[in-house]
């Protein structure tokens, strides 16, 4: 080690964010979780016009409400400043650089690769979005029609023996329960990607011939395995128990509709230029080569970088479908994260994902944090997005309310009544059949 002392502020500087994060979501995310969404605002005011049928202004509670849920982020985003302004003055340009090539790749892959490419959660002109598609492939995942297509596979069979990347144990085998889970949490990891085969089309191949051999090629019912929390979903039953969609039936309709999804990839002109592999080859060497050109860092640095950003994605795949919770009900087993959020910029909200991909915002709940939906909103604030596919305020009351139900003390944290969720003195003025004051 060349400078110990360097190293030893690095890792406390780094110990600080971490310590700053593990508090957020050990003592506040909880408090957050308690309202579906930002609770203080409309539905207070909803609350207390139901009650006088006169109110319709926000009461004081509510701003009271907003202020303070702003000034904790305010607040929070100050006390992560030290780590940002120490790691620059330890690092330099070295940071600067770092940091530029993670967040360049990173929203790469989530805006880019993932919420415009492969589920069309939003619309941007052309140029947008190639540009988008270009940053992902910097990030040294695949060229993008792989990416995307692999992708629409794992939705479309997720936590089933046909899954791409599931960390599920499906298998009963000699070894003990632990070293099974330890090898599937690394197959879902990153082992999958060695071992997934290639959805290319062959060359000399035609689209419909291509089409017409995968659509002959579905998952076979007599080896396909699903987990029994999800039969409801692999074998529907009417209420007497006579089965009236039965597996096979299923497993045909979704490769269907996958094969539908990756034909219409495999059409795409943008994805299909930037799959061509001396196209990405280029943008992986102006990727590599541009930080250490100009910036002067090492290949190691960029390599950092590359690590980070694949780390990120790989926990996406196997950590949230592992831990975390389960605000809505699908036919897997993904989670939301709230770790996977912050080192992903928002993927780790993987539960709503799988609830609907074609949101653009995982992180639709106050609680969550989700970089790259505020990416997306930015995009259309300046016109260069639009059609942001956004989940309605009901639905996610709706999730929120079975949620709970579901699990009643969500995870220690007893819900409370909506008495215990505003202030004392607006509980006594409305049970008293008083006009709300503001
Ligand atoms: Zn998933
Ligand atoms: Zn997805």
């Amino acid at each position: 080690m060349q400078n110990p002392t360097k190293f030893a502020q690095t890792v406390g500087l780094l110990a600080w964010l971490c310590l700053l994060i593990g508090a957020h979501i050990k003592f506040v995310r909880p408090v957050f979780r308690r309202y579906p969404i930002v609770r203080g605002y409309r539905e207070i005011a909803e609350k207390i016009k139901s009650f006088n049928g006169r109110h319709t202004k926000l009461s004081g509670a509510v701003w009271r409400t907003r202020i303070l849920r702003s000034a904790y982020r305010i607040g929070f985003t100050l006390l992560t400043l030290p780590f940002f302004v120490g790691e620059y003055m330890l690092h330099g340009h070295h940071f600067v650089w770092f940091t530029m090539g993670w967040v360049v790749a990173g929203f790469g892959i989530t805006v880019g690769y993932h919420r415009i490419g492969t589920h069309p959660s939003f619309k941007a002109p052309e140029w947008v979005r190639a540009i988008l598609l270009i940053m992902g492939s910097m990030a040294v995942q695949g060229p993008v029609s792989e990416w995307t297509k692999k992708h629409s596979k794992h939705h479309a069979f997720g936590e089933t023996s046909a899954d791409v990347h599931s960390p599920y144990v499906f298998e009963e085998s000699k070894r003990g329960i632990f070293i099974e889970q330890f090898y599937a949490f690394m197959h879902s990891f990153m082992m999958w990607a060695f071992r997934e085969p290639s959805l290319r089309r062959p060359k000399g191949m035609s689209i419909e011939d291509w089409k017409a051999d995968l659509l002959n090629n579905s998952p076979d019912p007599a080896t396909f395995k699903f987990r029994e929390e999800d039969r409801n979903y692999w074998e529907v039953k009417d209420k007497s128990g006579k089965i009236v969609a039965s597996t096979e039936t299923l497993i045909k309709k979704r490769w269907a509709r996958f094969v539908d999804v990756i034909v219409g990839i495999e059409q795409d002109k943008t994805i299909t230029m930037l799959g061509n592999p001396l196209v990405y080859i280029g943008i992986l060497v102006v990727s590599v080569g541009a930080p250490m050109v100009l910036g002067g860092i090492s290949i190691w640095e960029v390599l950092a970088r590359i690590c980070y950003v694949n780390w990120a994605t790989f926990c996406v795949n196997s950590v949230s479908h592992i831990w975390g919770e389960q605000p809505f009900q699908v036919a897997d087993n993904s989670r939301n994260n709230a770790v996977v959020e912050i080192l992903a910029l928002g993927e780790g909200g993987h539960n709503t994902h799988h609830k609907s991909e074609l949101w653009a915002q995982h992180g639709v709940f106050a609680w969550q944090f989700d970089p790259s939906a505020m990416l997306i909103k930015t995009l259309a604030f300046f016109g260069l997005a639009r059609e942001l596919n956004l989940p309605s305020r009901s639905q996610l009351k709706a999730a929120w309310r079975s949620w709970r139900r579901r699990e009643p003390t969500m995870q220690g944290y007893a819900a409370p009544t909506w008495e215990q969720s505003i202030s004392p003195s607006l509980v006594e003025q409305i049970s008293a059949g008083e006009e709300v004051s503001v």
